[in-house]
Formats: structure tokens, sequence, C-alpha cells
């Protein structure tokens, strides 16, 4: 991607310094030599199950949530609305150009509130449940840039096959687990609305299917026993919030049913901190973080499968079939 971008700037001072920037991330990163051979995906993980995914000519998002809006104990704090500023702020610095889609993996706010803010800012299709449109609707997001998508669907946008399968959110808690699972947005979502407007939906599990390599996006810590047979994968974006909380049994049958069924080598684990911190600050560990990433290491260790977490909002070319340069190996303590 990079390198693209390098050799078309090269006719103007200002082409020039961006290519010259550029090339100084990529050293940075350590990513030249990789890049050079381009074999794989550039992936720029944004916190919760958000990302940047691209292969130098197709840029997706996945969720594209940035509010990042604290839920406290008072009522007023459960009334929520997309935080335009913050949503402009962070597009501003990763600055991603025309991005084709945004998919969403369901429509809880963490993951479909923002979504038609930024698929109004950078063009991008919304894809994902009839109730993701809704939230679309809400926001006055134009029926054309809309895509609703069932699961056994796949879209086309470059060189991606996307490919969408029914997947099962992670068991939540009561009263959460009444208010927001096994439900359905009906009619078109104006925000601002209580946190427990944004119901489930279809919990989607994402595969990017890409002639450089398949990548899996798994948002949330539950599963649906088959649901990922056959379906092949390189690497997965495993959602790991709650994992640490889970019985151990549950635990294993998770990364069984995710991460061996598709046969992935590389795991980065996503959704695993505190959703409630501004984008612009660091990412804070939750606090199940370090009893999840005991569990995933101790398996990936027995399953011979690569650990490490990406950096938010730095791009990482992730190879697809060998190491991933850039992804810093995973640190409970300085994650
Ligand atoms: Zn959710």
């Amino acid at each position: 991607m990079a390198g693209s971008q390098a050799s078309g700037l090269g006719e103007t001072s200002a082409g020039r310094r961006r290519a010259a920037f550029t090339l100084v991330s990529l050293l940075a990163c350590g990513c030249v030599a990789a890049a050079e051979s381009a074999t794989g995906l550039v992936v720029t993980f944004l916190g919760t199950t958000s990302a940047l995914i691209s292969d130098g000519e197709t840029t997706l998002m996945t969720d594209g949530y940035f509010s990042r809006v604290a839920i406290g104990k008072t009522p007023e704090s459960w009334v929520i609305r997309p935080d335009v500023p913050a949503i402009d702020a962070a597009l501003k610095s990763l600055t991603p150009g025309p991005v084709a889609a945004v998919f969403v993996v369901h429509s809880h706010f963490d993951h479909a509130m923002d979504a038609p803010v930024v698929a109004e800012r950078t063009g991008a299709l919304l894809v994902g449940s009839a109730s993701t449109a809704n939230v679309g609707r809400g926001l006055g997001l134009p029926e054309k840039q809309l895509r609703v998508v069932s699961p056994g669907e796949q879209l086309q946008f470059g060189k991606f096959t996307v490919h969408f399968y029914r997947s099962k959110h992670y068991p939540l808690g009561e009263p959460l687990a009444t208010a927001m699972l096994g439900n359905t947005i009906d009619t078109p979502l104006v925000p601002p609305v209580r946190f427990d407007a944004y119901k489930e939906g279809t919990t989607f599990s994402i595969l990017f299917e890409h002639p450089s390599g398949n990548l899996l996006l798994h948002g949330s810590a539950g599963y649906l026993p088959g649901a990922l047979a056959g379906v092949k994968a390189d690497a997965v974006l495993l959602g790991t919030g709650g994992l640490g909380d889970l019985p151990r049994a549950e635990q294993e049958a998770y990364y069984r049913e995710v991460v061996l069924a598709t046969g992935a080598k590389q795991l980065f684990p996503v959704h695993w901190d505190v959703m409630s911190t501004p984008y612009s600050a660091p990412l804070v560990p939750d606090s199940d973080f370090q009893r999840a990433m005991g569990f995933l290491a101790e398996m990936n260790a027995a399953h011979g499968v690569q650990l490490a977490l990406l950096p938010k909002g730095e791009p990482v070319l992730l190879e697809l079939d060998g190491r991933s340069p850039g992804a810093m190996p995973v640190s409970p303590h300085q994650p």
C-alpha cells in the first residue's frame, strides 16, 4: 500500500514530504522488507473491534467505533449519541482515504453507533444486519449507502471476497442479556437514545478472503457450534472481551470453534480494551485481560499459533503466510 502511494506522489514538494513520511513510518515499524514482497494485508487496529484493512487498492473498515462513551451508574450517562468531533479527529489522524465499506459485526452501540457517521465521512457502504441499517437510517444515511446482508452471503470489494457467517454474542449477564441479546432494531434509531436501544441484531463472523491470505474477524466471545466448519483462515482477529471470565470449558470450546476450526496460525486479540477511554488516549486492558491472554498463550503454544497484539492506530502488514512485523508480543503489563 505505502509503496504505491509513495510512487504516485513524487511530483510536488508536498508529495515528496508525504512520501518521505511514509517511508519513515515503514522504517519505524520494520515493515519495509515485508512491504516489498506484499504478501499480506495492512491492518490498522483501532480499539474494540474496529480496524482498517487494506491491500493497497481497496480499504475496508470494521465497526469504526470512536465515541467510546462512558456509561456509568447515573441514568444520564445511559443516554448516548455519536461523538462526531471524536470520530472526525480519529479519521483525520488515520487519513484512510476512500473506504469501500464499513462492516458492523452486530448492532450494539460499541459496534454500530458510529459506523453511519464513518460511512458518511468516507463514502463507504454501511454493511450489516437489518438492525444496523436502521442505525444508519436514524442518522440519515441514504439508502444507496446501506447494504443489508444475511448469514451465508458474500460480497466483492476489489480483490476482497467478504463472507458473512452467523455467530453468537458473548453471554452477557442480566439485566443486559434480556435488554440487548436476541432482539432487533426494527425502526430507524435516532440518537440520543439509551444505550440498550442498540439491540443485537444479527451477530456475524466475517471472513475477508483475499489472494494474499484470509483474515477472519470474530468480534464477540461467543460461538455457534459448527458455524465455521470448512472455513479456512490464515489469521483471526479474535474478540476476547469477557473471555477471561468464562469457565475453562467454555474458553476451550470457543478456541476450538473459532481458531482450531479455521486452522488460523496467527491470532490477534481485539475487544480487549476498556471501551470507555477516549480514542485519543492509549488503550487500557479490561479487567479480565490477563486471564484471557494467559489462556490464549497456553492454547497457542499447544497448537502452534502465533499470538500478538496490534498497536492502536498504526498500520501493520500482516504476512498471512508467516510472521507479522510490527505486531507486538503480548505483555499483560504493557499491551
Ligand atoms: Zn455486543
